[in-house]
């Protein structure tokens, strides 16, 4: 939606095939029902924004949705339901983090210490390392307490990926940006609608009336370059276009992919087998090249259970996946209903399902929980490793491509996907 936006903004008609008969993609609303029967809305996945996600705050805004309403803002905090860990002050950076370590509850002054000194010579070095450093590398000078109660929840938060395999220079990026970009930008902004809501859906209102179309239920099977320089797109019964009826097959100067990298990859590798293309071939190989990751989040309802914030740290073990739990009561006002996130999960569902309810009880000790509905996403976003090569947005002349996986500083993220849906406009101009 980003991209079609950006187009739109520069002057071009803008036709949206969507697969799905929704939008949101990788965050979506998705339907749940209570135990009790109730109707529940929930999302693919909890999501949480930050502070310094300002592309994703100014198309919201764009597009008619108030951040200040549609998102709870509240100081970065990685604390326990024991009441140990870190929460910021609101304070402009350093003072915030500088403050909020030193107060750091249940870390001693060693722990402390080890962190101002290595974030401080993070600092010095511009916030850069070499390509092949991982996230464990860069934090060997910190304690094994920092590492289990700080690094490792924030590193697979934001790049969903462990840290011992997490790209060193993608994560420093984004401590620089969230510590360092300005006040209030490591501030944790928790939606407070379900995802629908809070921006595609308003996009879509905003496209139409700017003139541009978003059809639904629309699966691009594949992509045909026609020898003006057009290109012909083709759903499961044949060629699609702007509207329905004799003209509706009528071709487009230019197309931007903007569905997964799999799907990019799979029709511009089409391409490539189909007119011999050896530049599309490279760019689906670079594409298909990426490896994933999981994110389960595990939904579960008591009457009453409340959480003291928000949004918790939990401690996590293999046999305890969870990582934070989120309280939807305090966020969308569906009380009692409390979202369990597993960043970077591995094995089945029910299993899953079944340690995180043993997790709640061990670490929440809210009786009479229930599970609601899991879900996992199997490619949630892609293994950002150290080193990773990302395909470019232009893949053709009148082919680009956008999504959080196209190269760029950032990891899998809604920041990343709808800066690149930003920066494709500028590229389809160029190429
Ligand atoms: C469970 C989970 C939790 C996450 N948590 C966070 C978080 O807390 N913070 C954060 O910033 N990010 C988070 N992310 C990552 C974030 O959701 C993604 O980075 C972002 O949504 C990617 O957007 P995208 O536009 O690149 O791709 P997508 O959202 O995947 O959109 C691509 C669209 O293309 C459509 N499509 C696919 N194939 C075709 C085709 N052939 N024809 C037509 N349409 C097609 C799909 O249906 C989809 O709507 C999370 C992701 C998941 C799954």
């Amino acid at each position: 939606m980003a991209a079609a936006i950006a187009h739109r903004q520069a002057g071009r008609q803008v036709t949206v095939f969507e697969a799905a008969r929704t939008v949101g993609g990788r965050a979506r609303a998705v339907p749940g029902v209570l135990p009790d029967g109730t109707v529940a809305t929930l999302d693919n996945g909890q999501h949480i924004l930050i502070g310094a996600y300002t592309e994703s705050l100014r198309l919201m805004r764009l597009v008619g949705m108030d951040p200040a309403t549609a998102l709870l803002r509240l100081p970065l905090t990685l604390q326990f339901p024991d009441g140990q860990g870190l929460q910021l002050p609101d304070l402009p950076p350093p003072l915030d983090a500088l403050l909020g370590i030193a107060r750091a509850k249940g870390w001693g002054w060693q722990d402390k210490i080890a962190l101002l000194r290595t974030a401080t010579a993070w600092q010095l070095r511009g916030f850069r390392c070499a390509p092949h450093t991982s996230v464990a590398d860069l934090c060997a000078p910190l304690t094994p307490r920092l590492m289990a109660e700080f690094i490792d929840p924030l590193c697979v938060s934001a790049l969903n990926t462990p840290a011992r395999e997490a790209s060193g220079q993608v994560f420093l990026r984004v401590l620089q940006d969230s510590l360092f970009s300005g006040r209030g930008g490591s501030n944790l902004l928790l939606p407070r609608t379900d995802l629908g809501a809070l921006f595609p859906e308003a996009a879509v209102r905003w496209l139409v009336q700017q003139g541009g179309q978003v059809i639904t239920g629309q699966r691009i099977q594949r992509l045909v370059p026609l020898a003006s320089g057009r290109w012909q797109l083709v759903g499961a019964v044949g060629a699609v276009g702007t509207a329905q009826g004799a003209e509706a097959a009528e071709p487009f100067d230019h197309i931007t992919l903007a569905c997964p990298s799999w799907e990019a990859a799979r029709l511009v590798e089409g391409l490539a087998s189909t007119a011999g293309l050896a530049a599309a071939a490279r760019w689906g190989a670079t594409a298909s090249a990426l490896r994933f990751e999981a994110i389960t989040t595990v939904y579960a309802h008591a009457s009453g259970a409340r959480l003291p914030l928000p949004m918790l740290a939990l401690r996590n073990t293999a046999e305890h996946p969870a990582q934070f739990v989120f309280d939807r009561g305090q966020l969308d006002g569906q009380q009692g209903l409390l979202a369990f996130v597993v960043s970077a999960s591995d094995g089945d569902r029910a299993l899953i399902e079944q340690q995180v309810m043993q997790q709640a009880a061990a670490q929440l000790g809210l009786p009479g929980l229930r599970p609601v509905q899991t879900v996992v996403e199997k490619r949630a976003t892609f293994a950002c490793t150290p080193g990773l090569q990302r395909p470019a947005m232009q893949v053709l002349p009148g082919l680009t491509a956008c999504g959080d996986y196209v190269e760029g500083p950032y990891p899998a993220t809604l920041e990343g996907a709808v800066l690149c849906g930003t920066a494709v406009a500028a590229c389809a101009a160029a190429g």
